[in-house]
């Protein structure tokens, strides 16, 4: 069964009196536990499409149905919801909370966060990540790829049922994306959960299940592996 599922899918921009087509009529489905890369040129509408995928954005028309949430009836408090619920995201630029250290970042997502055993399940995914000696230090207190480890513990856990990564080594030099790359497969294969990523990265890319080039808000090809 899809576990996401898009239907017919336009976002337009409107500015003034000019409107901007960034997506036109998509279609995708993408079944669980698959993992599939979202590549095309700069401004062809990768990050926009993610963004819809993941219930961050809303569609000017069309059908996103995500694990069975159809996001388009739900409030933004709802899409809130199912996303605390359902997803897990890695962005290229970290986002961690400054002001909270690595494991209360890895926290954030988890629903009953007073429970003692939350925090233990924090460090394990810090441990897993090779940051367990790094827990009390905040972002500023991190490398780059020390960060993006960091997130990729707090995308897991609330152990999503889909994954999405926006250029998740975009800003990464080559040895560190590549072992943050290591990092989400791995648990990725572990956990099953399904991978949604947008990448330049060709050698990335190749290592999904299925490669979609979207070119000028329309996916022109699937490539399956
Ligand atoms: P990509 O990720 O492939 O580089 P994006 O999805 O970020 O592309 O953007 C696709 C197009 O949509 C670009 O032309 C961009 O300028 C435009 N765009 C993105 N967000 C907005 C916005 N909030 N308002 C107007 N235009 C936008």
């Amino acid at each position: 069964m899809a576990i996401l599922s898009i239907d017919n899918v336009s976002k337009i921009y409107q500015s003034g009196s000019r409107k901007l087509t960034v997506l036109d009529q998509v279609n995708l489905r993408v079944e669980a536990g698959e993992s599939i890369a979202i590549v095309g040129p700069s401004g062809s509408g990768k990050t926009t499409l993610l963004g819809l995928c993941a219930g961050l954005d809303s569609a000017t028309s069309g059908s996103v149905q995500l694990n069975g949430h159809r996001l388009e009836v739900l409030s933004e408090d709802q899409r809130a919801a199912v996303r605390s619920k359902e997803i897990g995201f890695i962005f290229q630029n970290f986002q961690l909370l400054p002001t909270l250290t690595a494991l209360e970042n890895v926290m954030v997502p988890m629903e009953l966060k007073q429970r003692k055993d939350a925090k233990e399940k924090a460090l394990e995914l810090l441990q897993q990540v090779g940051l367990g000696d790094r827990a009390t230090h905040y972002p500023s207190q991190l490398s780059g790829g020390e960060q993006q480890r960091v997130s990729i513990a707090r995308a897991f856990a609330n152990e999503p049922k889909i994954l999405f990564a926006d250029e998740p080594t975009g800003n990464l030099d080559t040895d560190t994306g590549e072992m943050v790359e290591q990092l989400i497969f791995e648990l990725n294969r572990a956990s099953g959960t399904t991978l949604i990523l947008v990448t330049h990265d060709v050698e990335l890319a190749a290592k999904t299940n299925k490669i979609i080039h979207i070119r000028g808000g329309k996916i022109e090809r699937e490539q399956h592996a």
